[in-house]
């Protein structure tokens, strides 16, 4: 079945079912294909294959079955044509960028995105002559004012990490178009079940497969999905000839994960709103950062683009570093980790780690304070995420 044959189907269905080819075993669960190589019939066969006059698997750094059932099924859940899957989230930015763009081009990209991202655009991309200029996310004038003659991408992550602040995407791709830019959204923190950026007009969307799509804090991966004139042609291009691409072990851990995503969200996004509630009334919590709340700035905005408000928040304590790793180091259900996206609540202190090797200067100008805690909401019971952080605010 190809992938065009699910058109009309809704998205717990494509979640389920789209991509899968059964093969002649009859095989319920999609196979994983662990094989470097393709045969061919014959060597006129092989000949046709390399020379692209009929498709075809030549070489898993190329293609795979069990990536391709992957990449389908995401495309089908965002809504694009066409999706590379890579080795991780990174490997999907960087292969965006390297499939788009040359030497002399510039990017415009949020200010508040991931870590490595920031360091990946200002350095090393840097290196090969391609600028980037940071903004604040939310100020869509700031955006405009940034692009110049050669400015070809706009690239963004909404909501932002760690402060959950919204970027309106439908805005944002109108000043892109405008300026003859590509808008890309990295949806990791919304996946597909929430948010839907090509439909409100982005051009690429990235994902770290890492964090909701494998769910459970098992497998590194990312992908890039879009129109096909886009993905189809210098994206994958560059996988085909570089090679960040996925492992079928870990296509098929996120094809499996995509399946049950969106009844995940819906329950990390359950409890955060829950347990946002909650902190905005402990003692000691200064402001609670989470989009749900009618406090949030952008709650209206978040509230129209998104299905729902996300399985991330944070919160800013009084009493600084020394409050906030009081609470961390009190916790004994909650992991005290960096990742996020799991089944399993975990929590940390940006500033002294994601955030560890940004300027002081730029941390306080980003709004990550000492005082800053994150947490991602996992799947247990509120309740005892509750207890368990009620230990840390004295209770
Ligand atoms: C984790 C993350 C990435 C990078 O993904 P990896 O799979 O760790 O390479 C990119 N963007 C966001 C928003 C992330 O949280």
């Amino acid at each position: 079945m190809s992938n065009t044959d699910f058109d009309g189907y809704g998205f717990d269905t494509l979640a389920v079912r789209a991509g899968h080819a059964r093969t002649n075993e009859g095989e319920q669960s999609e196979p994983i294909f662990t094989t470097s190589s393709y045969t061919f019939g014959s060597a006129a066969e092989a000949a046709a294959r390399f020379s692209g006059a009929t498709a075809g698997n030549i070489y898993s750094r190329f293609t795979n079955p069990t990536v391709r059932t992957f990449e389908q099924r995401l495309t089908a859940l965002e809504g694009g044509e066409r999706c590379v899957a890579t080795g991780s989230g990174m490997a999907a930015i960087l292969t965006a960028c390297m499939g788009l763009l040359k030497a002399g081009d510039h990017i415009v990209a949020s200010r508040s995105i991931f870590g490595p991202t920031v360091l990946l655009f200002g350095t090393i991309l840097a290196r090969f002559g391609i600028q980037t200029t940071f903004v604040p996310l939310t100020d869509v004038n700031a955006w405009e004012e940034a692009i110049r003659p050669n400015t070809r991408l706009l690239f963004l992550e909404t909501p932002s990490n760690p402060l959950m602040e919204v970027a309106d995407i439908a805005a944002l791709a109108e000043v892109a178009h405008r300026h003859g830019c590509w808008l890309a959204v990295d949806n990791c923190f919304c996946t597909p079940a929430l948010q839907r950026p090509l439909a409100l007009g982005a051009d690429l969307v990235i994902h770290s497969a890492t964090k909701y799509i494998d769910g459970q804090g098992r497998c590194i991966g990312g992908a890039v999905v879009g129109s096909e004139a886009l993905v189809g042609a210098g994206i994958y291009g560059f996988l085909r000839t570089a090679g960040p691409s996925m492992s079928p072990f870990n296509a098929w851990v996120f094809l499996k994960g995509l399946e049950t995503l969106r009844l995940r969200m819906q329950a990390h996004c359950a409890s955060a709103l829950r347990l946002a509630q909650w902190l905005e009334r402990q003692p000691g919590v200064v402001r609670v950062n989470y989009p749900g709340l009618p406090s949030h700035p952008q709650h209206a905005l978040a509230a129209r683009q998104q299905t729902a408000f996300g399985g991330v928040l944070s919160f800013e304590l009084e009493g600084g570093r020394e409050m906030a790793w009081k609470l961390i180091d009190a916790v004994r259900l909650i992991s005290i980790t960096a990742n996020l996206g799991d089944s399993k609540t975990t929590i940390t202190h940006p500033a002294t780690t994601t955030h560890g090797r940004v300027s002081p200067e730029a941390r306080a100008q980003a709004g990550i304070t000492e005082g800053l805690v994150r947490i991602a909401v996992g799947l247990e019971d509120v309740a005892d995420l509750q207890a368990d952080l009620q230990r840390g605010f004295g209770g």
